[in-house]
């Protein structure tokens, strides 16, 4: 594990881009801050890790449906979300260089360097000020704060900053081809709302009893202000999110239950626990009587890759005002209805993307039998999500070999994804593999020919035996 180390982030962002994975956006008009697009080998991670998380929500609870909401809703919808009204982070822009910042990121630069130069006392009290200003919402007090401690511009170096001010995150558009009828609607900042407007829907068409669940993934928006980490803060993303329908006054125990289950899922990929950690929000959210980060060590530090909130009420309370129509669940088991208590789980797909990648991502070096030097740069993406399971890969592009590892290809392509190659060398081939995180490859030579078996060459250990073809793709399949 190595928290904070830029090289290796950087390593990892080349390689995602060389192989196929993450490409930044519209790249030939020089890309698009914050926005990327995923290439061959990226866009299937990116689906087995969204099946990953669908399957172990929606078929292994039996409480626990899925949906698929528009991004577009009705704009009222943000106006009981409290997002038009709280959705925003206090900015501060420079005038001489015009860059924004985010205030609590300025400030926490400042307390850094004050840190880093062994003023340990002065940056503690420089942020616990900053905490106490953001929580009483103080604008004036957080730009005196500003002033006082004489923080610059990294740009053009200098004081000179404007008020601080709210900017909200959401991104608008017009609904309507008349520019003077049109409707202005938002982006969807979070899918959850999608779940919360269609919560009567479900429960009763899919006949559901409380507890129950609805998971949805979705593609969500926010005009991110400070987006320069890859793709751990993109201004498109997309979220993992399930809502999970309780009764009021279990809300602890839910609670409990879904930070026990979150961080088995995330450990059950086969990621090493020690690199999670839980931390609790202090400062909650508008609507959050509880709420944790599951954060995990990546290379730019230890951040949040999923949430886990207790938001009690809250959507359906003000979906039920807004909309003047009742957001309730008659409780046979009581007697009585009520409008139900929600916890929330909300996990990134694209840092949990970004947090395999990481955790995947080794340089290996070794010395040979013959004294030389070796070494390559392997993905160890846990098998059940790898790309590619198995690469099919004839020694020859002759004498009968293509033909038999088609046959290979055939009998295992339908089960999971198999790549085929025979250019290049074998050495060269594996290497490519390893690259790409493909867990095995299999090689047809001659002796194949002679009794039908193949080696099996595993990515992890670089091992290699023989093994019959005849019943290999279940093997493959058994260790995953
Ligand atoms: P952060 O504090 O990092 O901005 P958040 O607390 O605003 O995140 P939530 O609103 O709780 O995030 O969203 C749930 C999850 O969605 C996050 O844990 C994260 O994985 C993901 N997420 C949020 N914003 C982004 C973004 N801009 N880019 C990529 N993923 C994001």
């Amino acid at each position: 594990m190595t928290v904070n180390d830029q090289n290796r982030f950087q390593a990892i962002i080349s390689h995602a881009k060389e192989y196929g994975f993450v490409f930044p956006s519209s790249e030939i008009y020089d890309g698009l801050s914050a926005v990327y697009d995923y290439g061959p080998w990226g866009s299937e991670l990116k689906k087995n890790i969204r099946e990953s998380w669908w399957n172990a929500m929606t078929r292994m609870h039996d409480n626990i449906v899925g949906i698929d909401a528009a991004i577009f809703m009705h704009p009222t919808t943000w106006k009981a979300s409290g997002h038009v009204d709280n959705f925003s982070d206090p900015m501060i822009d420079n005038k001489d260089s015009k860059k924004r910042y985010r205030v609590d990121h300025l400030i926490e630069g400042a307390a850094e360097e004050l840190s880093k130069s062994g003023k340990q006392q002065e940056a503690d009290d420089l942020l616990r000020q900053m905490d106490e200003g953001l929580a009483a919402n103080d604008f004036t007090e957080l730009k005196n704060l500003i002033d006082r401690n004489g923080i610059k511009c990294s740009v053009s170096n200098t004081c000179n900053w404007t008020d601080v001010r709210q900017f909200n995150l959401m991104f608008s558009t017009q609904l309507g081809s008349v520019a003077e009828d049109a409707n202005e609607i938002y982006l969807r900042p979070e899918t959850a709302q999608g779940i919360f407007v269609n919560f009567l829907n479900v429960q009763k068409t899919a006949r559901m009893k409380i507890p129950f669940g609805i998971a949805q993934v979705g593609k969500a928006f926010r005009n991110e202000i400070v987006a320069r980490q890859f793709i751990f803060r993109m201004r498109e993303f997309e979220q993992m999110e399930m809502q999970y329908f309780i009764r009021p006054g279990s809300q602890k125990e839910w609670y409990e239950y879904w930070k026990t289950e979150r961080m088995k899922w995330h450990t059950a990929m086969g990621i090493p626990s020690e690199n999670y950690r839980f931390h609790d929000h202090v400062k909650l959210a508008h609507y959050a009587d509880a709420a944790v980060d599951i954060e995990y060590a990546f290379p730019i530090g230890w951040k949040e890759v999923e949430g886990i909130h207790s938001r009690t009420d809250f959507d359906l309370k003000n979906h039920q005002q807004f909309s003047g129509k009742k957001q309730q669940y008659f409780d046979p088991e009581v007697n009585q209805s009520h409008v139900p208590y929600v916890i929330e789980t909300s996990i990134g797909l694209d840092r949990m993307f970004l947090l395999v990648l990481c955790h995947a991502y080794q340089e290996e070096k070794w010395t040979k039998e013959d004294g030389n030097e070796d070494s390559r740069v392997v993905l160890k993406i846990p098998p059940a999500i790898a790309p590619i399971k198995l690469a099919v890969l004839p020694l020859l592009k002759k004498e009968g070999l293509p033909e038999i590892a088609r046959e290979i290809m055939a009998s295992c392509r339908n089960e999971f994804y198999c790549f085929y190659e025979e250019k290049d060398t074998i050495g060269k081939r594996y290497r490519r593999m390893d690259a790409l995180g493909t867990p095995f490859c299999v090689t047809v030579d001659h002796q194949t020919k002679e009794d039908r078996t193949v080696t099996i060459r595993y990515r992890d250990t670089m091992k290699q035996e023989r093994i019959s073809m005849e019943g290999l793709a279940a093997f493959i399949r058994s260790k995953f």
